[in-house]
């Protein structure tokens, strides 16, 4: 029985779809303007997790993750620049330009961390008209007003406005009053269309019944997401920066628009934390402080994509995880370890070899739990050690690598100097040479393999091999 921490309920819940055995899956994806730092590709991770970890569980997982490339404001009041142009700007190239290059760097990244990609993928840029059309709508239903530099959404309008944060609107209101941009009614309220500014041509923008401009942030994903999955949605997935505010403004101007609940289920992912940030406090990783690490830091300081997705997994994922470069070096070691056992068992691995029972289930169920990443890996080195044959170990991982997709299968093939039945060849062809007693040929072929590093091992039962 699958159990989710939902973020409205506040509680660990039993598991239940709209449709029977179908979820409707909507992930938040990247502001654009710059590479995916390893703090969002831990977001992303445990998305991954989750829908492996549902289609485990028998469900065909419909997942939709949208690619913002327009509209993310610097600041989320509303105000300050275009995140997509402060990257044109910062690299003399345009904001399309931009998007096209950092999406497909994201892209990239994905398929380095294993992380299975959505079923549709959505620009903000490429549903210009179903952003408008929901505006539209929320203004035909009163929820909207008109400012000198675009319309708002009301949240006086909406009973139960910040619902999913609990968010304290009467303190809010007590408190904001001062900071608050002119022409806004209350200080939750939020842009869903910015009218381009008078004195500056901006290079997104586009014509609607308010004036030319451009999206609010939030109006994308509610748009996009209703477009792609619909009136009633299983699970909406973010990092937990999206509770206050863009969670919070999807739900208000979603379920203002459609009349009733939009998302079932609230799912977020705790930050990576950096606990030497550069003020000496915990600091979280962001893009826009311009200090962060990618995915090619790791690779150029010699830990590979795999190594973080292993690290991700020392931490459930509503917990904060700190990254310290001690961290990664245990990580590391951890993943060599690994690959040894992976490929010392597959060596014996039969393609009928069984499932050990026990170990599958003591890592599903962890898997169920929350996605209990840290006791998932308990369990697979559980199995690792176990003294059942090693084949039954292999098929054992196998329907683990369903889940933490670490690629059990390919590893052998990239961490093997020359492919496994090229290994098995030269073994027969050394077995042949010792049954003709040509013993100088047979040791040349052991001592070709031991300098690339795969070690042979004579027994009764017959020669088998492991990379050293
Ligand atoms: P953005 O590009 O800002 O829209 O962020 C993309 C995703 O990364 C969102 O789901 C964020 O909630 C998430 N995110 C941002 N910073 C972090 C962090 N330090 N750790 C984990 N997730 C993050
Ligand atoms: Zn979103």
């Amino acid at each position: 029985m699958l159990r989710l921490y939902n973020t409205m309920t506040r509680n660990v819940d039993d598991f239940a779809t709209i449709e029977p055995r179908q979820v409707s899956l909507y992930t938040c994806g990247l502001t654009v303007y710059n590479y995916a730092h390893i703090g969002n590709l831990r977001t992303y991770i445990f998305e991954d997790i989750l829908k492996r970890i549902l289609r485990r569980c028998g469900y065909d997982v419909n997942h939709v993750m949208n690619i913002t490339d327009v509209g993310h404001l610097v600041s989320d009041a509303d105000d300050g620049e275009d995140k997509m142009e402060l990257g044109a700007r910062r690299e003399g190239k345009t904001a399309w330009q931009i998007a096209e290059f950092y999406q497909g760097a994201f892209v990239n990244d994905l398929h380095r961390l294993n992380i299975i990609e959505p079923d549709i993928w959505c620009k903000a840029t490429d549903h210009i008209q179903e952003q408008i059309d929901l505006v539209r709508k929320l203004e035909q239903k009163g929820f909207t007003y008109i400012t000198d530099d675009g319309v708002y959404f009301d949240t006086s309008k909406l009973d139960d406005y910040g619902k999913l944060a609990r968010l304290d609107i009467e303190g809010l209101q007590a408190g904001a009053r001062i900071e608050m941009a002119p022409g806004k009614k209350n200080p939750t309220d939020f842009a869903l269309w910015k009218l381009s500014p008078a004195d500056q041509q901006r290079q997104m923008e586009w014509d609607s019944p308010w004036g030319a401009g451009f999206p609010g942030w939030h109006i994308e994903c509610s748009a996009m997401g209703i477009r792609y999955l619909g009136e009633h949605v299983d699970i909406h997935c973010g990092g937990v920066d999206h509770i206050a505010v863009h969670h919070t403004n999807e739900i208000a101007q979603a379920e203002a628009a459609l009349g009733h609940e939009w998302v079932r289920w609230w799912i977020h992912g705790e930050f990576l934390i950096f606990p030497q940030g550069r003020t000496g406090e915990e600091a979280k990783m962001s893009k826009s402080s311009g200090e962060f690490i990618t995915l090619d830091t790791l690779t150029e300081r010699g830990y590979e994509p795999l190594v973080y997705r292993y690290f991700c997994f020392n931490a459930h994922y509503r917990q904060q995880l700190a990254f310290t470069w001690d961290g990664m070096d245990a990580a590391k070691a951890a993943v060599a370890r690994l690959k040894r056992a992976v490929l010392d068992l597959r060596s014996q691995y039969t393609g009928d070899d069984q499932p050990i029972a026990r170990w599958v289930a003591q890592f599903d169920e962890a898997a169920e739990d929350d996605l209990n990443a840290p006791r998932c890996l308990a369990a697979m080195w559980g199995a690792i050690k176990d003294t059942a044959p090693k084949g039954e170990i292999y098929a054992t991982l196998l329907e683990m690598d369903a889940v933490l997709g670490f690629g059990f299968e390919k590893m052998q093939e990239e961490a093997l100097p020359i492919p496994a039945t090229e290994i098995e060849k030269r073994i027969a062809d050394r077995n042949a040479a010792r049954e003709a007693k040509d013993f100088v040929t047979a040791d040349q072929i052991r001592q070709e393999l031991a300098q690339m590093g795969i070690e042979l091992m004579d027994s009764a039962e017959g020669t088998t091999w492991q990379k050293k």
